[in-house]
């Protein structure tokens, strides 16, 4: 049984005193949910006193992003194996550091591999430009995006690796046009199989894979409902303590009619 995972991405948003509120807001409005993983991304200075204030029963947290050597002289960075103990999940690949900060594949999988060697489980992001949706691309996008991050993985890693399909052009910053289920359900299948040509049948009935761009309240039951969907990663409605909320309380209800 793969456990339905909801998670905030809060992104560059809401300063330590914001996000203690956001976290206050959701332990009143979140109900407890034991079929449920939500996890918080909040900013990487929000990360520790966050960690002091979360029901863990409740809440996991996620980094949104680390280095992927250890330590050393890079100005600037964080590693995973300082943020080891700290957060169950890090979001690698997310479309906004691949196109703000020019992430490469080879840069991914080295993130993925260091995420994973200090016990740390990766929320991979995939999906395709609308420019490369136009031109058809999006199988060959995805194969490269999945077969290079994982590469280098046992299959036992792999099944601990989360995917997340977020199209570009669904995510708000890149115009957050809505993406149709049935799309989804294409690209969520077509990622399943690619795992297992890959890593074998077991790995692929394993990963979680989820769908993230523009989910709301409103939206996310049409995802959810699908069969190869796991979930998703929120990212401008989980500003929202009521629209966030409510997407967990959807994911509730459909897990239970399942
Ligand atoms: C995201 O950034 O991962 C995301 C899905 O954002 P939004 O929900 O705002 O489109």
């Amino acid at each position: 049984m793969r456990k339905t995972m909801i998670a905030a991405n809060w992104k560059m948003h809401l300063a330590t005193h914001e996000a203690s509120l956001l976290v206050h807001r959701l332990h009143q409005h979140i109900k407890t949910h034991r079929d449920i993983e939500i996890v918080l991304a909040p900013t990487m200075l929000t990360l520790q006193p966050l960690s002091l204030e979360i029901d863990r029963r409740r809440f996991r947290l996620a980094a949104q992003n680390a280095y992927f050597k250890d330590e050393g002289g890079f100005t600037g960075e964080v590693s995973f194996t300082m943020l080891r103990g700290l957060v169950h999940y890090a979001i690698i690949g997310h479309s906004e550091r691949r196109i703000y900060f020019n992430e490469s594949l080879e840069m991914i999988r080295d993130k993925v591999a260091a995420a994973i060697r200090n016990e740390i489980a990766p929320i991979l992001c995939v999906g395709e430009t609308k420019h490369e949706r136009d031109a058809r691309e999006t199988r060959q996008v995805l194969h490269d995006q999945v077969t290079t991050a994982l590469s280098g993985l046992t299959a036992d890693e792999v099944s601990q690796v989360v995917i997340a399909y977020e199209p570009v052009w669904a995510i708000s910053t890149f115009g957050g046009e809505i993406a149709r289920p049935l799309d989804v359900a294409e690209a969520l299948k077509f990622i399943r199989y690619e795992v297992s040509e890959l890593y074998g049948q077991n790995v692929a009935d394993e990963i979680r894979i989820l769908y993230g761009g523009s989910v709301n309240e409103h939206t996310a039951g049409g995802y959810l409902a699908l069969d190869d969907c796991d979930g998703a990663l929120v990212g401008s409605a989980s500003l929202n303590y009521h629209s966030f909320a409510a997407i967990t309380d959807v994911a509730f209800r459909m897990s239970h009619q399942a």
